[in-house]
């Protein structure tokens, strides 16, 4: 599953060639995937420059300086890569975009995953699809105050329900919600009501430290023999005290915990 950080960490790869530049021709490859009205491709995206790659959550927005957005949702497998012009489309295409520079960027899934939208750029503000995204995790506004506020209003939820609610904060998955559980020391299957002000509050602070980490500093964090995430698949131990992790399903998703380690709350 996609997850803010491998997000970031694609934008970072394409935004340096894409900013600025023109595009010349936008090929749809899945119309299911890419339902983009023939009219604002050529009026609008066509022959016009990007202005900026902006992550929110796990959408991906490439501005145009037409005024116009393309708003990308990843999905579960969805990949942005820049590529040569020559190399054939595969069965996961689903959109290319060619530079007058030479280079493509292409918009690959899975199956019918992810989509890719254009809006305006006045609805854009005002009632595009992510006016209902909650706080991204890595900005300045995700303060304690607002995650406690947050918190409150998913009282009901399990710890790991919370941090899956995109409309709540938006980005994290699956994987990273354990991970931020696991750093935090609390059990992702507790109520959120339930937690004491300490346990919020840790909770908070691991929650931008881990995705801090992880986009930053991808691969160390992914090979840390203390973290979670690199010890999930294979089972076993604990990677810090060694007990043997536990699976249990938290809102249907697979969910890795320490039982001796997450005794918060
Ligand atoms: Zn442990």
């Amino acid at each position: 599953m996609i997850e803010l950080p491998d997000v970031e960490r694609m934008i970072e790869r394409i935004a340096g060639y894409t900013t600025g530049k023109t595009i010349s021709i936008i090929r749809i490859d899945d119309p299911a995937v890419a339902s983009i009205e023939r009219d604002i491709v050529e009026n609008h995206l066509e022959n016009h420059a990007v202005d900026s790659v902006e992550r929110h959550g796990r959408y991906v927005v490439l501005r145009f300086r037409s005024d116009y957005s393309l708003m990308f949702d990843m999905g579960d497998d969805g990949l942005l890569r820049l590529e040569s012009q020559t190399a054939p489309p595969t069965d996961r295409t689903r959109i290319r975009f060619q530079f007058a520079a030479g280079r493509e960027l292409r918009f690959s899934s899975s199956g019918s995953q992810g989509t890719v939208q254009a809006v305006a750029g006045s609805e854009f503000n005002e009632k595009g699809a992510l006016q209902s995204l909650g706080v991204d995790p890595l900005s300045d506004d995700l303060t304690l105050a607002r995650f406690e506020a947050l918190a409150e209003g998913n009282a009901r939820s399990s710890v790991k329900g919370f941090l899956l609610n995109q409309k709540a904060i938006a980005g994290i998955g699956n994987d990273y919600a354990d991970e931020i559980c696991f750093q935090a020391g609390v059990r992702p299957d507790r109520r959120v009501g339930q937690l004491e002000p300490a346990h919020l509050d840790r909770l908070h602070r691991y929650l931008r430290r881990v995705l801090r980490r992880a986009t930053l500093h991808w691969s160390a964090a992914h090979s840390d023999p203390g973290w979670l995430i690199n010890s999930r698949s294979s089972g076993g131990a604990c990677p810090r005290c060694r007990h043997e992790l536990t699976s249990v399903r938290v809102t249907g998703r697979k969910t890795v915990l320490c039982p001796r380690c997450q005794r918060a709350a």
